[in-house]
């Protein structure tokens, strides 16, 4: 058994991964201040209520509990936002993060699991992606990643801090057995949008149909929340094990467009999805598809549930408990 902190473990994925892990036997502690995360994701005796800037706090958390591992999810995570108010993402994803490296030099914890996104490769040269492709993101969001993942190199060249950053592709999907699924607010994500639709008969907006893709919508790699869980679980093994610092990414190597994803939600829910075709959102490369052999060669990890229609099955299943 090993025992971890989870920043950011009250939101979506963190919430997910903790459950998994608590599931196989470890221990857990969540490190999160509710902004975004929702306090019902945690039970409340694991809940430590702080924001990643209270490094004095964090790091006696640290020295009292004795963590083997961190794995550090929080962060803002909307592209459209980013864009409005970059210096919100740089001072939270990045000022967040140093404050929490600084907490683990200090109290002595080596190993990290990262969040990271394929939105660090922005408009990328070669489809699928591998994760020798430059840096080349397009939003402040994908550039706080960036930064902190070079960040890592650092400390790990320096300071001894092993950490390995797994880069999402589209998460998506809700955990069955933890009952953990998208309540973003506001939501901007595509499943929970197309369910939104179905429900109150509003349409929902199809941001182009105009790209060079089969059906000229987007294409993007959609990740069931569980797979992704596991995907971290992986690499805590490979870091617990004496692992070297690395960077994957996690997605299933083929991509649907997002009018296949709204033919699959109607055919998986048995009800029309209403939509309007509108313009491109700004900053929507055509096609996001990751080359994942790297986490399945060398952390043996393997998607189990990320065929779209368990995906839609399970998210719909969670949204029948939401609403
Ligand atoms: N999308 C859309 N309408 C929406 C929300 C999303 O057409 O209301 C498209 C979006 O352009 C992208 C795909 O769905 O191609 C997935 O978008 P999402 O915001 O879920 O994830 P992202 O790819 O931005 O991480």
């Amino acid at each position: 058994m090993s025992k971890f902190l989870i920043t950011g473990g009250a939101g979506y994925i963190g919430s997910t991964t903790a459950s998994r892990l608590l599931r196989t036997g470890h221990e857990v502690v969540v490190v999160d201040d509710l902004s975004r995360g929702h306090a019902h994701n945690v039970e409340p005796a694991r809940l430590r209520r702080m924001n990643l800037s209270e490094t004095d706090a964090l790091r006696r958390l640290m020295e009292r509990e004795r963590f083997d591992a961190v794995v550090h999810f929080a962060a803002y995570i909307a592209v459209g936002e980013s864009t409005q108010a970059p210096e919100l993402y740089f001072s939270n994803n990045v000022g967040g993060s140093l404050s929490l490296l600084t907490a683990m030099t200090h109290a002595g914890v080596s190993r990290l699991v990262f969040s990271s996104t394929a939105a660090v490769y922005g408009n990328p040269d070669r489809i699928p992606i591998t994760e020798d492709q430059p840096f080349q993101p397009v939003s402040p969001y994908g550039e706080s990643k960036v930064m902190v993942e070079k960040v890592l190199g650092w400390m790990d060249q320096f300071r001894g801090l092993r950490s390995v950053a797994l880069r999402y592709f589209n998460a998506c999907g809700a955990d069955p057995e933890s009952h953990r699924g998208e309540e973003h607010e506001p939501e901007t994500h595509l499943i929970p949008l197309l369910f939104r639709a179905i429900r109150t008969g509003t349409p929902v907006t199809i941001f182009g149909e105009d790209y060079e893709t089969k059906d000229g919508t987007c294409i993007r790699d959609y990740i069931h929340v569980s797979d992704l869980a596991d995907a971290h679980i992986c690499a805590l093994n490979h870091l617990m094990a004496g692992g070297h610092s690395d960077s994957f990414n996690v997605g299933t190597g083929s991509g649907l467009t997002v009018m296949e994803v709204l033919r699959a939600v109607e055919d998986v829910t048995g009800r029309k999805v209403p939509y309007v075709v509108g313009a491109r959102r700004d900053g929507d490369p055509p096609s996001l598809v990751a080359n994942s052999d790297k986490l399945r060669k060398f952390l043996g990890w393997e998607p189990k549930c990320s065929d779209i229609r368990a995906i839609v099955a399970d998210a719909w299943a969670f949204e029948g408990r939401v609403h």
